[in-house]
């Protein structure tokens, strides 16, 4: 498994970064996950098109154009052909403000660390898939710009750590009543026959697959980009989560009520089977 680090090729038990780096002091940086879906990577100018976005919203020098990103992108893959998350794994990549003596403040003068390397396929059992996932409901304590795909992922990952504590798939964020996102996904409820998710500001990160999944659900139903309460969540007819691995997956508990009576409902499983098919057309193109 050979990652990518400034520039070269090591093996990824070599790779190492400086203590010094600012992205390992404090958590300056942005990253991004991209899906393989045999050998393809799926979606990937519109993540790299956010990459930007982040970067430019952390004023971070990152000198690549989506083009010369999608080659590096494409030569951790030829690197990599032999191991079989260069078929069906996901692509990390992440950029940091780079190495400086420590101090809050930055200069301009900084070079940019930038990696990439293969992550393993994450599996969703076929079990968790028919049957629907349970989540939790936590505070949204986070700050004001969840729309940048920022490395500093405290928040998200003590919310993730609840919800396995708690022996359930994901942690879902509820700001002010308002439920937001879940710690490493978007979510969408249908309520009196309408999709409903939160709208793509500042208080979430507007997922890619959220995209896809708006597009290709506004072929067959009501759809709006709209907050909806917590109280919402528990008395919606269907909930399911989003994101690059773990696609469309249904939610059949929220904390401790059941939704659908326990059953995955019947637009998250159509819009699921529409998901499947996108992929499958991407493959073949
Ligand atoms: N929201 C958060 C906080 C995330 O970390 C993620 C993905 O990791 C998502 C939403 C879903 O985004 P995407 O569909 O682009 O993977």
């Amino acid at each position: 498994n050979l990652a990518y680090v400034n520039g070269e090729f090591m093996e990824l038990r070599q790779a190492k970064i400086s203590i010094e780096d600012r992205g390992f002091q404090f958590g300056d940086g942005i990253y991004e996950v991209i899906k393989l879906y045999q050998g393809r990577l799926f979606k990937l100018e519109e993540h790299l098109e956010r990459l930007l976005t982040s970067a430019t919203s952390i004023n971070l020098n990152l000198d690549y154009t989506v083009n010369e990103l999608k080659e590096l992108c494409q030569e951790v893959l030829s690197c990599n052909r032999t191991n079989p998350r260069s078929k069906s794994g996901s692509l990390y990549l992440q950029v940091t403000r780079g190495e400086a003596p420590r101090s809050h403040s930055y200069h301009d003068g900084i070079e940019t660390t930038l990696i990439a390397y293969l992550l393993p396929a994450k599996s969703i059992s076929n079990q968790l898939r028919e049957k629907g996932v349970s989540v939790i409901t936590i505070p949204d304590k986070r700050w004001g710009y969840c729309n940048i795909k920022t490395i500093n992922l405290l928040p998200n990952i003590l919310g993730k750590q609840q919800a396995k504590k708690a022996g359930v798939y994901e942690a879902v964020f509820v700001d002010d009543n308002k439920v937001t996102e879940g710690t490493s996904s978007n979510i969408f409820i249908v309520k009196n026959g309408m999709i409903l998710t939160h709208p793509a500001n500042e208080n979430i990160l507007g997922g890619i697959t959220r995209q896809v999944v708006l597009k290709l659900a506004r072929n067959r139903f009501k759809v709006k980009e709209k907050p909806f309460t917590a109280c919402d969540l528990y008395q919606a007819e269907e909930v399911f989560i989003t994101s690059t691995t773990k696609e469309v997956l249904g939610v059949t508990k929220v904390d401790d009520k059941e939704i659908n009576g326990g059953q995955i409902g019947r637009v998250t499983t159509k819009l699921h089977k529409d998901y499947k098919e996108y992929i499958a057309k991407f493959k073949k193109n």
